[in-house]
């Protein structure tokens, strides 16, 4: 018996016609770093210590066990329960259950079974509340034995609703944003607009240590780094100091139109939560999302402040969000910025198109791999 990885996907289970492909491309996304098998229900994939910790970051994932595949055959399901339990324990539960109905057996005389063999074997005793160990056992075309579960982190796999390109500050939330848009199926390129004049290489090294987190999500990432400084002084000479926030974001809302452009990305992705700076209230973010040609999505609208940092702990790029970084759109602006920005007047003073192409030809492009 080898021992193997149980994946159980969730969402894309219930998808219709659509399963089959998401199925496909989850077992894609797995074959970047293990062998792995469709099979009905599950997917099958070969264990290593690693590859357990990389399952637990594969968007589409529900939970997986680590345990064994066997005949459907009630002495080689027994063997395996022996094998997949640990060394020491008091007390364990057997939780089976039967998809193929043409097992002779139900999961309660599974259980029965089963849970007496283990009994009488190792002279622990069954507990069903709280026990040390759980044996699930599942019945389909064949049986699957394993103590071992994890949860993963849901959703759906990388790829399956097309590409957009994600907008990544240094800051806590963008990350955040991100990392929820590979959660629903799409793949990011991540894009970065950065101040030659105004950073150091550290701050470089930040953004591609960021970038590098969430393509462990991702398996590999696409980060641009975007020269800002000749279309932000042009601004500066051009746009009074109230306005240039909004007038910022709107250039690199352009930008990032025109890499989804070349990257054939179908929409973009910012970290913006509403209200939380004066760029955010609903009249600035009309008037910066109307300069993309694509839509705009922004995943954290929803959540509290609270919520993102937790959330930024729990994928690990909270600390990386934390270090000392000077963002490119705090450069000269007013000390109150213009919380009611109208489209009209700030279109005025907008020329800055071919600056804009030249900064993005210059971009840096990195292919992350994790
Ligand atoms: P974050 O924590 O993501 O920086 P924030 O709350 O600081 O967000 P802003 O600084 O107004 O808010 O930025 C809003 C969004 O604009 C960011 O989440 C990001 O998507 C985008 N953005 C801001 N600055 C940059 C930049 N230098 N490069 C790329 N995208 C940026
Ligand atoms: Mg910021």
């Amino acid at each position: 018996m080898e021992k193997i990885c149980i994946v159980h996907y969730g969402e894309i289970g219930v998808k219709g016609k659509n399963r089959e492909f998401f199925e496909r491309k989850l077992v894609e996304n797995i074959r970047r770093f293990a062998k792995a098998k469709r099979r009905f229900g599950y997917i099958e994939v070969e264990y290593r210590e690693e590859v357990e910790e990389k399952l637990k970051k594969v968007p589409g994932i529900r939970y997986f066990g680590v345990g064994f595949r066997t005949e459907l055959d009630i002495e080689e399901i027994k063997s395996a329960a022996l094998r997949v339990l640990p060394e020491k324990f008091e007390s364990f539960r057997i939780s089976a259950s039967r998809r193929n109905k043409n097992f002779p057996m139900n999961s309660m005389e599974l259980n029965r079974i089963v849970g007496s063999f283990v009994v009488e074997k190792t002279g622990k005793k069954v507990k069903l509340e709280n026990p040390d160990v759980t044996i699930w056992i599942e019945i389909g075309n064949e049986a699957l034995v394993y103590s071992q579960r994890f949860e993963g982190i849901g959703g759906l796999p990388v790829g399956v609703a097309g590409k957009v390109v994600s907008l990544i500050s240094g800051g806590i939330d963008s990350p955040v944003a991100s990392f929820l848009a590979m959660k629903r199926g799409c793949e990011v390129v991540a894009v970065h607009f950065f101040n030659k004049t105004l950073h150091s290489p550290e701050v470089r090294k930040k953004i591609v240590t960021l970038a590098k987190k969430l393509s462990e999500y991702q398996g590999e990432l696409k980060l641009y780094m975007v020269p800002f400084e000749d279309v932000q002084m042009e601004i500066i000479r051009i746009v009074p100091p109230k306005l240039r926030m909004v007038v910022y974001r709107r250039s690199m809302m352009r930008m990032a139109n025109f890499i989804a452009e070349k990257e054939k990305a179908k929409a973009i992705v910012t970290g913006d939560n509403i209200s939380q700076v004066a760029s955010q209230t609903l009249d600035n973010l009309n008037v910066i999302y109307s300069a993309s040609r694509l839509a705009v999505l922004a995943p954290l609208l929803g959540f509290d402040k609270e919520e993102i940092i937790s959330l930024a702990r729990k994928i690990g790029t909270y600390e990386i969000s934390i270090l000392p970084y000077e963002d490119c759109c705090s450069l000269m602006i007013a000390k109150h910025p213009e919380t009611r920005a109208r489209k009209e007047i700030v279109e005025e003073f907008e020329e800055f198109e071919e600056l804009e192409k030249n900064a993005v030809e210059k971009a840096e492009v990195f292919e992350i791999r994790c």
